[in-house]
């Protein structure tokens, strides 16, 4: 009798202890996770493959089987990792070790509760915008980041599917409030959730948009995009931040693998190859995953017209100065040259892709 008592209170400690709670949710998370993706890409990939322009960021494009397969061995795994150290990290937490938790709101007031909530969510967002920017520095990208970028048309299963040393790197920085600043177990684990559900969302090549009152959150092509892409749209759910930073995708740059540090290559700089190869990819595009469904970096032949008559009449001035003095004759002619070399690149390209003024390239 006087053991069952003990035992019953003993669960009834376990059940009330939130960081206990945590430390159970953070092994039920990865397989609820994992199977609450099935029921979304049952009903998409498969149920509605055959109309896939209604729904997908790349409606023409598959990931293809082996790298689905990979997807999933290497979420797993990740997850798995990241699982364990949230799990010590929480049991660490309840069985007394050093941290900031709190678990009584009247501890700090419910000015600071409230005030919390942003703080915590915009220090992890902008926290993990740097950690990504800088995991595509070609070194840590080669060596850690481009597992991730394997997948160029993402599904929800790309998530966790990073390198492992990357996931728990941005995991021990996203933790850090937990041993800095009073932090309310609730507000953290509600972000927490916040940021998973939309790292499903963004990574799931479906359009969905955010809703009216996430003014801060950009669609999940913002994110697709980054896979397609490569170096540009480094934010997740704050796209402010590559506003801020001018690594937000503009619609006269080129991006590709090869075109590091998120601000793309000027059309004029690019070959004619790249820029085909660029038009192309924003073909493939799917117009219904834009606001009002329009796709906003379609470029038309007239607007590719428009870019060389602006570029030359940026040189005008310059190529029509013949008064330069003679000392410094030999670096203008190079400018000149050079100018003129750029000149004549972005004729070739208008003329390579020209089907005339108004047609779509
Ligand atoms: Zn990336
Ligand atoms: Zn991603």
């Amino acid at each position: 009798m006087g053991s069952s008592n003990k035992k019953r209170s003993s669960q009834n400690r376990w059940i009330k202890d939130p960081m206990a709670v945590t430390w159970t949710e953070n092994y039920n998370e990865p397989i609820s996770k994992f199977w609450g993706l099935l029921p979304e890409s049952w009903y998409f990939y498969i149920r509605r493959r055959d109309r896939a322009e209604e729904w997908k960021c790349q409606p023409k494009k598959w990931l293809p089987p082996e790298l689905e397969r990979h997807e999933i061995a290497l979420g797993s795994l990740t997850l798995f990792i990241n699982a364990t150290v949230s799990a010590l990290l929480a049991c660490y937490i309840s069985n007394g070790g050093y941290s900031t938790v709190y678990y009584d709101v009247a501890d700090y007031g419910w000015l600071w509760f409230f005030l919390q909530w942003p703080v915590i969510f915009i220090y992890q967002d902008y926290m993990t915008y740097w950690m990504h920017r800088i995991y595509h520095i070609p070194f840590l990208y080669k060596h850690f980041h481009k597992l991730h970028h394997k997948y160029k048309q993402p599904t929800a299963f790309s998530v966790t599917a990073i390198h492992p040393v990357e996931a728990v790197h941005i995991q021990l920085m996203d933790i850090l409030p937990l041993f800095t600043i009073p932090t309310h177990w609730f507000p953290f684990y509600v972000v927490a959730l916040y940021t998973y559900y939309h790292g499903i969302i963004d990574h799931s090549g479906v359009n969905f948009k955010a809703y009216w009152w996430q003014p801060w959150q950009p669609d999940a092509i913002f994110h697709d995009n980054h896979h397609q892409y490569f170096h540009v749209n480094f934010a997740f759910n704050i796209s402010y931040w590559d506003k801020l930073h001018g690594t937000y995708r503009r619609k006269d740059r080129v991006y590709t693998e090869d075109i590091f540090y998120g601000k793309g290559k000027r059309i004029d700089e690019v070959s004619v190859e790249e820029l085909k190869a660029d038009l192309e990819e924003r073909e493939s595009e799917n117009p219904l995953a834009y606001r009002d469904n329009k796709m906003e970096f379609k470029l038309s032949n007239g607007e590719l017209k428009a870019m060389k008559r602006n570029y030359e009449a940026s040189l005008r001035p310059r190529l029509s100065d013949e008064y330069a003095p003679k000392m410094n004759f030999h670096s203008h002619s190079f400018e000149s040259n050079q100018d003129e070399a750029r000149k004549k690149h972005i004729g070739l390209i208008v003329h390579a892709t020209a089907k005339g003024d108004d047609s779509p390239l």
